[in-house]
């Protein structure tokens, strides 16, 4: 018996409004392309269904994997609905904020939590289940690491094949573990992945974990699965967040986390949605200037570079700078210096995160210090991987250990 959601899904152009039905669409809108345009296309729900069941006191029920939310994610049959447990990640405050600076609610959301230790779990979940029921033939990405990873971890339990396009610049933890989840995995020069994964889905048919098409959703799908972020601060807070910065490549994750305030809004969930702060390196900051030129596309730097990879893209999609002037939020930038120092600071806390999981917080005093985030606020800075992926990384940033004779003296002599 075919199990399904009790949800209507289709999608929709956020261009030209016309609609389509879930399919293997990864170009974009068919009928703006016809005209020339460009056109993103999103999943759409008759959620109206949904109101008597989601609720407040339903969203606070402990779920066990993002599937919880199966009637506001795409898969329709729900046997699809593979999962490694993701979702349900800590949402922790963190005192060092009120100490140093008299900001009593500043949250942790900690996504290193997930199966691959990354917010990409929630989008690959959704993904790759996608895939599978729309009978894909394998699955392939071009990444700096979490997203490859975890493309090739949800690849392996849907039994699909994986190929992943990797930089040189690639820890070689990120190449060992793609490996070790069956992906076949290739390291290339950075402009050369893109070309390469177009080739692979036009020509051999293999299904895109994004990016894909530059600078917006190739695949309507995955996005999907970052709504649940949303979903989870609205119960762990029991309100809605003032405000959520979180670190931008592409802008999906942001877009997803929109999304999801959006859907609980016209569900009468909540009755605001949070400011959103799209975090990015300054070497690699089009999102900002564009933003602050209130430009309607997001340009292209001719050159970016930052020590927090995975957020070094010389641009971004349109959808996070139109995301960016509706929820009242901006983007904001800073230096890799900056970066290195909070990875620096959130480690004496307890906590190993990945250069681009700092950005948000080394925003956050940006923020702070100029007083657009209020101290009463509720805030959610958005940790989306961790750092001990990065072990040459972690060598340069912290004191080795001491090699000692094993005598007492010895010991007595090099203690701190
Ligand atoms: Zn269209």
């Amino acid at each position: 018996m075919i199990n399904l959601t009790v949800t209507q899904k289709w999608l929709r152009c956020t261009e030209c409004q016309g609609e389509f039905k879930l399919d293997s669409i990864y170009t974009g809108c068919p009928a703006c392309d016809k005209e020339g345009r460009s056109g993103a296309l999103e999943v759409c729900y008759d959620i109206g269904r949904l109101s008597s069941k989601i609720t407040k006191s339903w969203l606070r029920e402990w779920g066990g994997s993002i599937w919880k939310y199966a009637d506001l994610l795409p898969v329709c049959d729900t046997s699809f609905c593979s999962t490694l447990g993701e979702g349900f990640t800590p949402l922790v405050r963190e005192p060092y904020f009120e100490k140093e600076f008299g900001f009593g609610n500043i949250y942790l959301k900690n996504e290193a939590s997930n199966p691959t230790w990354s917010h990409k779990d929630r989008l690959n979940a959704v993904l790759v289940s996608k895939a599978k029921e729309l009978n894909a033939k394998g699955i392939a990405a071009s990444s700096t690491g979490n997203h490859g990873i975890s493309a090739a971890a949800y690849a392996a339990l849907n039994d699909l094949p994986c190929i992943v396009f990797f930089p040189p610049e690639t820890s070689t933890s990120y190449l060992r573990l793609a490996g070790l989840y069956g992906a076949q995995a290739f390291v290339t020069p950075w402009e050369k992945r893109g070309e390469l994964l177009q080739k692979l889905v036009f020509e051999e048919n293999w299904t895109p974990s994004y990016p894909f098409v530059e600078g917006g959703i190739s695949n309507p799908y995955g996005v999907e699965g970052y709504k649940t972020i949303a979903y989870e601060l609205i119960a762990q807070l029991d309100d809605t967040p003032d405000a959520i910065l979180a670190p931008v490549s592409e802008g999906n994750a942001l877009t997803g986390i929109h999304k999801g305030f959006q859907e609980m809004l016209e569900l009468g969930v909540i009755d605001r949605i949070p400011r959103l702060y799209g975090c990015v390196p300054r070497g690699a900051n089009a999102l900002e200037r564009s933003f602050e030129r209130q430009d309607d596309k997001v340009m292209t730097l001719e050159d970016s570079y930052s020590i927090a990879t995975s957020t070094r893209e010389k641009t971004a999609g349109v959808h996070v700078l139109r995301l960016l002037h509706a929820s009242k939020g901006r983007a904001v930038s800073v230096t890799d210096d900056a970066i290195i120092r909070m990875m620096q600071i959130l480690g004496k806390r307890g906590y190993c995160v990945e250069t681009a999981s700092a950005l948000p917080a080394a925003c956050l005093e940006q923020l702070m210090e100029k007083g657009e985030i209020k101290p009463e606020e509720k805030v959610v800075c958005l940790v989306t991987s961790t750092g001990i992926k990065w072990p040459d990384l972690l060598a340069e940033m912290a004191p080795p250990p001491q090699r000692i004779e094993g005598t007492w003296e010895s010991f007595i002599g090099a203690k701190r």
